[in-house]
């Protein structure tokens, strides 16, 4: 198994190849092509992946997964209480839940792009029951992990890997250590979903801002 990261804006694809190849997360908007020259660069056909895994509804992370989705002929799974979201009252940020968090999202919400993102096309839609990637030949499933927004999820794979989208950061100027995210609609729901993570094998985070580290860190938050 290899695990490709693509740079898409401020937030990073993850794509995962095994058998078959996943990718997660959509990106900031305008950014396929930078999609396809990270898959080039790894050697992936455009036509084998197979599903797109968008953690959450926010900008940065749904941008260009409609074009990456025509490009590629993967299907994309979406959480149904984010899809909710993405018609009419769109919301660009989750609150700050600490001070550094709460400052930034003051500055972010001011210059939100005013870029028209394109809605993304969902093929599966997700309750808050499992969904295993065997059929997409990875080795892990998608796993409800809610907190950041209320319908986040995350993909854990049987060998420990975790890509969490928004449920854990490590990257400047939003963390100046990896930890817990600084946006959160429920941080109690954040620490919930992270002890399911870690009781169900998350080992390495691998957060859509940051690079990755171990999941030590984020017991350490939770302690
Ligand atoms: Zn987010
Ligand atoms: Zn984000």
């Amino acid at each position: 198994m290899k695990i490709i990261p693509i740079p898409l804006g401020y937030t990073t694809c993850w794509v995962i190849r095994a058998d078959g190849v996943v990718a997660v997360e959509g990106g900031a908007p305008g950014k396929v092509q930078n999609f396809l020259r990270g898959l080039k660069g790894a050697s992936i056909t455009p036509g084998d992946v197979g599903l797109i895994v968008i953690t959450h509804g926010h900008w940065d992370h749904i941008g260009s997964a409609r074009e990456i989705r025509e490009v590629t002929g993967a299907r994309v799974v979406m959480h149904r209480r984010e899809i909710d979201g993405l018609q009419g009252s769109f919301t660009p940020l989750s609150p700050g839940v600490t001070i550094r968090g709460r400052i930034i999202s003051g500055i972010l919400r001011r210059y939100m792009p005013r870029v028209k993102i394109p809605e993304p096309v969902v093929d599966i839609t997700l309750g808050d029951e499992d969904l295993h990637l065997s059929d997409f030949g990875v080795p892990g499933k998608v796993v409800y992990t809610p907190g950041h927004s209320p319908g986040s999820i995350s993909v854990l794979l049987e060998t420990g890997e975790a890509f969490v989208g928004d449920l854990a950061m490590n990257r400047f100027p939003l963390t100046l250590k990896p930890g817990l995210p600084i946006f959160a609609e429920d941080i109690e729901e954040v620490k919930k979903s992270w002890r399911r993570l870690l009781a169900q094998g998350a080992k390495m985070v691998y957060p859509a801002h940051g690079r990755p580290f171990s999941a030590e860190a984020i017991g350490n938050a939770l302690s």
